[in-house]
């Protein structure tokens, strides 16, 4: 497993997913798609090594918090380090959306193979998945930044064994 590097956790926003959210940015992204807004999240050395307590702490010391939001970099480069912390966000009755560059169907066949990556699954509950494609590219989109990208009702999908988007 390669050690997560954290890029930035990020406060009160409001565009990376709905409601009021915190954001992790991990470090590491082998997708290098042109027009990328974090290139500094590629190298996975970026940012301060990850401590689960402390950014525990830094994502969830909000009482007016509706989620939290992995994005990167790409976090299902790191479902096992997650994984926990996850967990304990959803215990704490908060919602997850993850920013992928992989798609749905990538991750699903991944899963089948990969607990983690099941798992992992498991805790989202809004996945916006696929690369940046900077010819798709579309500012009056929501929560996403080209055409490509489907924000996707994880919960729904998994219990319907069909892909269910969110929405807009
Ligand atoms: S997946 Fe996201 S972080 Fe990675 S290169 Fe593409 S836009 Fe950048």
């Amino acid at each position: 497993m390669t050690a997560l590097n954290v890029a930035g956790v990020y406060h009160d926003s409001i565009s990376n997913g709905e409601g009021w959210r915190s954001v992790l940015f991990v470090s590491g992204c082998p997708h290098r798609c042109k027009g990328c807004h974090n290139p500094n999240t590629w190298q996975q050395e970026f940012g301060s090594p990850y401590n689960e307590e402390e950014v525990f702490e830094q994502l969830t010391d909000n009482e007016l918090l509706d989620g939290v939001t992995f994005s990167g970099g790409e976090p299902f480069l790191y479902t096992e380090t997650l994984l926990p912390l996850a967990r304990k966000i959803k215990e704490k009755g908060l919602n997850i959306w993850v920013y992928t560059g992989y798609v749905w169907e990538e991750l699903l066949e991944h899963a089948e193979n990969d607990l983690c990556t099941h798992q992992f699954l498991e805790t989202i509950d809004v996945l916006v998945d696929g690369r940046f494609e900077i010819q798709k590219k579309d500012p009056s989109l929501k929560f996403r930044g080209s055409r490509n990208q489907r924000i996707i009702d994880v919960k729904a999908s998994i219990k319907e064994g069909v892909l269910i988007e969110l929405e807009e």
